[in-house]
Order: structure tokens, then sequence, then C-alpha cells
């Protein structure tokens, strides 16, 4: 699935980002409402992750925006985040059209669970395609293709090259892909990136990654 996570705290969305991500989906992520609602009107996400409590823009005023949206917008999956604590804006969170909540803290594997339930319930996924040159890839079957042909990735090939098509042409730090790929705490060898790159590199076309010396690697926006 692509995810789109509205969460201002960083500690909490990394640790997210990277649970889900270790799971194969694609994850956008926007630490303010207006930023979540920009990305929203560009990205095809299958679901929302909403925190209740976001400065400035406050998260049920985040949803109301998400529910005045022309469809299919507006009637996303959406999952809010809040605090135990705050149960009045949990109940008010569901009135003003919330699929489901989690109480902070969570346990990340009810998190996704919660996710992939509400998600579910809502239908059948459009699913969205991300591509760069003939590479394309389903955020929600997990299909890939090259140039119309089926390829098999790992899961770890998949998140490695999801996360490169999030945005084709962006250079991807090691570090910002070893965070993408690995959970907290599950800390990778050393050179873990470069094995998955040169692995997928074999199934996709050695051309279609580019490394970028020094900084890291990017897609291909056009097939050579
Ligand atoms: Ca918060």
């Amino acid at each position: 699935m692509h995810i789109l996570l509205i969460e201002d705290d960083p500690f909490i969305a990394r640790a997210v980002s990277a649970a889900l991500e270790s799971e194969a989906h694609v994850v956008t992520y926007a630490p303010t409402g207006p930023e979540g609602l920009a990305a929203l009107r560009v990205h095809d996400v299958d679901a929302v992750l909403l925190d209740l409590g976001l400065p400035g823009m406050d998260g049920i005023d985040v949803l109301k925006n998400i529910r005045a949206m022309p469809a299919p917008k507006g009637s996303l999956p959406v999952l809010i985040v809040t605090a135990r604590e705050a149960l009045e804006s949990r109940l008010e969170g569901l009135d003003a059209g919330a699929d489901d909540y989690v109480l902070k803290p969570f346990h990340m594997s009810e998190l996704i669970a919660r996710l992939r339930a509400v998600a579910r319930r809502k239908g059948p996924i459009a699913g969205d395609v991300l591509r760069a040159g003939n590479i394309s890839l389903n955020t929600v079957t997990h299909a890939v293709t090259v140039g119309g042909d089926v390829v098999t990735l790992s899961k770890r090939e998949y998140a490695l090259l999801a996360a490169l098509l999030v945005r084709p042409g962006a250079v991807l730090s090691k570090r910002a892909l070893e965070e993408k790929l690995y959970a907290p705490g599950d800390e990778p060898e050393g050179n873990a990136v470069e094995y998955l790159i040169h692995a997928l590199r074999k199934k996709i076309g050695s051309d279609a990654i580019e490394n970028i010396r020094g900084l890291g690697w990017r897609i291909r926006e056009r097939a050579s």
C-alpha cells in the first residue's frame, strides 16, 4: 500500500515509516496538516495515518478537510493515532469520519493490522503505480514490471525500488535507504545496501539505477 503519514513527532514518524517500509509499503511523510493535505493532492495513496495532536492545523481539521475532498480522495481510509488521555478528541475523530483509531503508545504490529483492516473495509483498492522509464511498480499488488515483463523481487529489493521510485531522479543516500529498509534496532551489515542495489540491477537492468558518487543512488527517469 501507499500510505500518507501525517505526524509531527519525528521519532514516531521514523519508527512508523521504517516498520511500514520493512513490510514493503510505500510511505509519504508530512509533518503538518497543510503539508499532508498538499501531499494528498499530489499522490494517490491507499490510506492515511493521521496523528490528532498536530501543531497549527489540528488533526480533526485535517480529517474534515480530507472528507471534504471530492471522491475518491474524500473517502480514503483514515486511521487516526491519538494519546490515551485524549478520549474526547478520539470520539470527535470518529464523528468527523475516521475509520478507526489507535491509541498511543501502540505496538507497530497492531498499527499495521488496523491499517490493513481499514484499507480492506473500503473495498478493492485501485492501486498507485509508481513509474520511471520502462519500470512500473504497483504499491498494492506489489507487481513490478520492466518493459511489460513481470520481475520477481525479494521484500527488501521491492522496498528499495519503491523508495527510489517515489521520487524519480532524486538521490537517496545510503543512510536514507538504510532507514527505509531496516526497522530501528534491525541494524544492516555495512554493505547491505550496496548488495541490494547490485541484486536489484541484475533484475531490472544495470542502467536503471545510477550511482552518484559520494551522494547515493537514484532511479533513471528514462530508460536508456
Ligand atoms: Ca503529535
